[in-house]
């Protein structure tokens, strides 16, 4: 049925069919783990592999865990705007490529960014739809604990993170949602729940569906 209204999505300047999600937490609040385990069930999210000045760690590949490259290369990706958003954390500089994300969520895929506080920040001011989600550690022990127990940081690189982790968590509340990762699975489940929740919201159906909501004769534009 051929209907006038009908508008495709890429009408609408700026509304992507994926989802942004953005999980943000201090060094040693589990937030690799339950990313890992969520990507590992759901194969249409997305993760984007950041630039970093960082050495790699022992368990750590070039092009899987993040793309490691020197301070003058990333430099210069930074002064031709090639990031999405960049940060320096703990001493070492972090960027999204900005290629990539386009990319992904042109094509309608739901991307994930493990990002830090400025990071989140920077990309919000572009695109108002994504969605920030901060995990917490259960204490200050716990997340000690957990720093030393992965035993693939120095003992100086330690102590420099969790002097790092209070400031961190001072941003907490800029977050939409938070995840306190006292129990893995029950941590998992909630970070589970968030996604499904965001992949309904209107903005992200309407994307996704648009001819649906036509003939369903829903003509209202989604506000981003
Ligand atoms: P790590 O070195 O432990 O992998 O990461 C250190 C911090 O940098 C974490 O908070 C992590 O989320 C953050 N980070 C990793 N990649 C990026 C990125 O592309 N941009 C920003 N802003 N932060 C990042």
């Amino acid at each position: 049925m051929s209907n006038p209204t009908h508008r495709s999505h890429s009408h609408y300047t700026g509304i992507y069919p994926g989802n942004l999600f953005m999980v943000v937490a201090p060094s040693g609040a589990g937030k690799s783990t339950l990313v890992n385990a969520l990507l590992a069930e759901d194969k249409d999210i997305l993760l984007s592999v950041s630039y970093t000045t960082r050495s790699p760690r022992p368990s750590e590949t070039n092009g899987v865990q993040y793309h490691f490259v020197s301070v003058d290369d990333f430099m210069e990706c930074r002064d031709k705007d090639e990031f999405f958003e960049s940060a320096e954390v703990h001493g070492n500089y972090y960027g999204t490529s900005k290629v990539w994300i386009a990319d992904q969520m042109k094509q309608g895929h739901d991307v994930l960014l493990e990002i830090d506080w400025q990071g989140a920040q920077q990309v919000k001011k572009q695109f108002r739809n994504a969605v920030e989600i901060f995990i917490l550690p259960p204490s200050l022990d716990a997340l000690e604990d957990r720093l030393k127990k992965r035993g693939q940081d120095s003992e100086k690189v330690i102590v420099r993170r969790l002097l790092a982790a209070g400031s961190e968590m001072a941003h907490a509340s800029e977050a939409e949602y938070v995840v306190i990762n006292e129990n893995f699975e029950r941590a998992l489940t909630e970070l589970r729940c968030l996604v499904a929740a965001m992949r309904l919201r209107f903005t992200s159906q309407y994307a996704r569906k648009p001819q649906l909501f036509v003939d369903l004769g829903i003509h209202s534009t989604p506000q981003q």
